[in-house]
């Protein structure tokens, strides 16, 4: 594998090399540099030079008083959020608990193959058969941003973020193309704008292997045994038990628990969002996420769970 670089600019770029991004950013296959598949649109206009796109669109944002690299932080912020609070409130997330910061509803579509990024795209053969791909960014999602205080909404692809914070570009005349100004407006930036919400690190319990039968699976798993006899055992809610030693854990509830609030145990964040009955494996991890300034209430998890559960009835899922 090839390491790709973090960040490239076009200043630090040979013609060459520059001449090859252009060519893999033009639309229509023929016309793209060998092996590169990205997007039957391409990401740049036929008579456009890349220089001259960056160039206007970062003078554009320096009159704003915004940076390339502000806007990046805000759209995976805002995306990270919004995919945050669907692991907590369920697929039937709408109304005013799906929206973040409680102005922005993000959709979200997820697809099959990647998109990677025209800026550093390396194929190196694989022994056996195959390739490596080393590019310096990839996505395979699309994703509206809607502020619903205003109607002013944005459209753009999972790549967007790395390619503006990466490369401060925001696409050349195609319909996949971010407006700076238009991002600046919907997100409300601007120089009195703060920072985006950020990444901060957290240590969880994650759940593993589970089953409807408690009693049965410790009985059964030596591990189990191990971490109920080693273990401590603690009650954070009437009616669940948890084991912990080290970096594992057990759960158990003997009738349906619901966890509506983050519970802390043994030093790690049990996530709130599930009814939980039987036995499951806990693993401790460290994991990152986006600090959420308004974060849902209980009120609105256990509305949100309730309502899915409901939902689940109708078609007859468990
Ligand atoms: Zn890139």
């Amino acid at each position: 594998m090839i390491e790709a670089p973090k960040t490239l600019f076009i200043s630090e770029l040979v013609p060459e090399a520059l001449a090859k991004v252009e060519r893999r950013m033009r639309a229509g296959t023929n016309r793209r540099a060998k092996g590169y598949d990205p997007s039957e649109e391409g990401f740049l206009g036929d008579d456009e030079r890349l220089a001259d796109v960056i160039e206007r669109d970062e003078a554009t944002l320096a009159s704003l008083g915004v940076t390339p690299e502000a806007i990046a932080d805000w759209l995976d912020a805002l995306i990270g959020l919004a995919a945050q609070r669907e692991r907590l409130l369920g697929d039937e997330v709408d109304g005013a608990t799906g929206l973040v910061l409680g102005r922005f509803r993000v959709e979200t579509d997820v697809y099959m193959g990647s998109q990677d990024c025209p800026f550093f795209y390396v194929e190196t053969p694989r022994t056996g058969g195959g390739r490596y791909i080393s590019s310096c960014g990839s996505g395979s999602t699309e994703h509206r941003i809607r502020d619903e205080t205003t109607g002013a909404s944005l459209f753009l692809t999972g790549l967007h973020p790395h390619l503006i914070r990466a490369h401060h570009f925001f696409e050349g005349a195609t319909s996949y193309r971010l407006e700076p100004a238009r991002a600046v407006e919907v997100l409300g930036l601007g120089e009195a704008a703060g920072e985006a919400p950020p990444l901060v690190s957290e240590t969880v319990w994650e759940l593993g292997s589970s089953s409807s039968e408690w009693t049965g699976a410790l009985a059964t798993h030596e591990r189990n045994q191990r971490l109920r006899s080693e273990g401590i055992p603690r009650e954070p809610l009437p009616g669940l038990i948890v084991w912990t030693s080290d970096d594992e854990g057990w759960m158990a509830a003997p009738i349906p628990v619901a966890i509506e609030e983050p519970l802390e145990v043994d030093g790690a964040r049990l996530d709130p969002g599930v009814v939980f009955s039987g036995g499951a494996q806990l693993r401790r991890r460290t994991i990152e996420r986006y600090a959420d300034p308004m974060p849902p209430s209980v009120e609105q998890v256990r509305e949100a769970r309730r309502r899915a559960a409901a939902s689940r009835a109708e078609r007859g899922t468990p």
